[in-house]
């Protein structure tokens, strides 16, 4: 795969990214388990085409775990709160090992119970969500996961930082197809794309966020020192207000105001809670009362679906699973300078 580098990409097989990320995280001293959860988790991310959440990660993952309470050798245990309900405390390592862990329990519950919810509780988290609620629906699950992250997002109309980016993403299992998932932030924009803009000298579209003085801003370090704002006004401010409720408080984990101060300036990814949820779409079907509707809910999930596509439109997830086959055929790319700054990075050999 090397041979087919160019002068600013290097061409990885997933073997060799794995093993890139996998070699660099146990050379800073990560446990075995938790180095192959992160380095899966951000090689999927480059092999998908979703480079913010990929092996540039890598780099500040020694940041995090620079950070005083950050637990090298974590070894999370999934507890049964009852029968629905599945919680896995990270013991302050990253957060994706913790949800791994939970997985089998939560899936076994929701086969059985309809619903069931697994409380990932004081885990770093650096990583996308689409990884762990896409492996939920090949277990022909729906399921839906949210985290708060750092009170940097103003409520719509308020001026300062309350409220985290705070992702959520979704996922429905599909048969014949891989699941329709989308993942996003609750922000306007990524904090990291706005930082991208820093860096290029570029101004930031309007709408994405405030400056120290509340005053509507496109100067990207105005922003970042200011607030930033959530996408659809009211309603993502609700709905990141939700997420900080249900993924903060209600699992018994910090807010991303609460977040932030655990951070102690230290540049670590926010230490939180991650609640996940899966549901069993088999527990409802349409019955004799309800002569209208034909064939079952999956065929009225696959009609809304090529409703959807055959207007022009996209489903979210079809730019991934593209990006994916074609990393399958071709590799994965990395550009070189991140792929240098990686191999610099390794501690140095006494
Ligand atoms: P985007 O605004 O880029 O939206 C991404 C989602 O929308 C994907 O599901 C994508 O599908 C889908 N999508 C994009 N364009 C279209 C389109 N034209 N038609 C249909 N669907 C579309 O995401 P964000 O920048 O807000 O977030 C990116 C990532 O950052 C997420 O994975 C999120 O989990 C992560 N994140 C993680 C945080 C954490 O705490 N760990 C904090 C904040 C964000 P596709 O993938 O196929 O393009």
């Amino acid at each position: 795969m090397m041979s087919r580098n160019s002068p600013d990409e290097i061409i990885l097989s997933e073997g060799e990214a794995l093993g890139l990320a996998r070699d660099f995280l146990t050379a800073h001293g990560l446990s075995a388990a938790q180095a192959e959860a992160v380095a899966s988790a951000l090689c999927a991310a480059q092999r998908d085409g979703c480079a913010s959440h990929g092996l540039q990660r890598l780099p500040g993952t020694l940041d995090t775990m620079a950070h005083p309470a950050f637990n090298r050798m974590a070894d999370p245990r999934p507890e049964a709160v009852t029968p629905a309900v599945t919680r896995v405390d990270a013991d302050y390592g990253f957060s994706i090992l913790a949800a791994e862990r939970g997985l089998p329990s939560l899936v076994a519950n929701a086969r059985r119970l309809g619903v069931a919810i697994l409380a990932v509780n004081n885990g770093f988290h650096s990583t996308a969500l689409w990884p762990v609620v896409e492996k939920i629906a090949t277990h022909g699950l729906a399921a839906l996961s949210m985290n708060p992250t750092h009170d940097w997002v103003a409520p719509s109309g308020g001026t300062k930082g309350t409220l985290g980016t705070n992702p959520i993403a979704f996922a429905w299992p599909r048969a014949g197809h891989p699941p329709y998932v989308f993942d996003f932030a609750t922000s306007a924009a990524a904090r990291a794309d706005i930082a991208l803009h820093r860096q290029r000298g570029q101004e930031i579209p309007a709408g994405w966020g405030l400056d120290p003085q509340g005053r509507p801003s496109t100067d990207p370090a105005a922003v970042l020192a200011g607030a930033m704002l959530p996408f659809g006004g009211h309603k993502g401010s609700a709905l990141a207000t939700m997420i900080e409720l249900l993924a903060g408080p209600f699992i018994g984990d910090r807010t991303s105001r609460q977040s932030a101060a655990f951070d102690k300036g230290a540049k670590a990814a926010p230490c939180h809670g991650e609640l996940i949820l899966a549901f069993n779409p088999d527990l409802f079907q349409f019955d004799s009362a309800q002569p209208d509707l034909e064939g079952t809910p999956q065929d009225a999930a696959e009609d809304l679906f090529s409703r959807i596509t055959q207007q022009g439109a996209r489903l979210p997830g079809d730019r991934r699973y593209a990006a994916r086959a074609a990393a399958a055929q071709h590799g994965i790319r990395v550009p070189k300078a991140l792929y240098e700054r990686i191999l610099r990075l390794f501690p140095q050999q006494e």
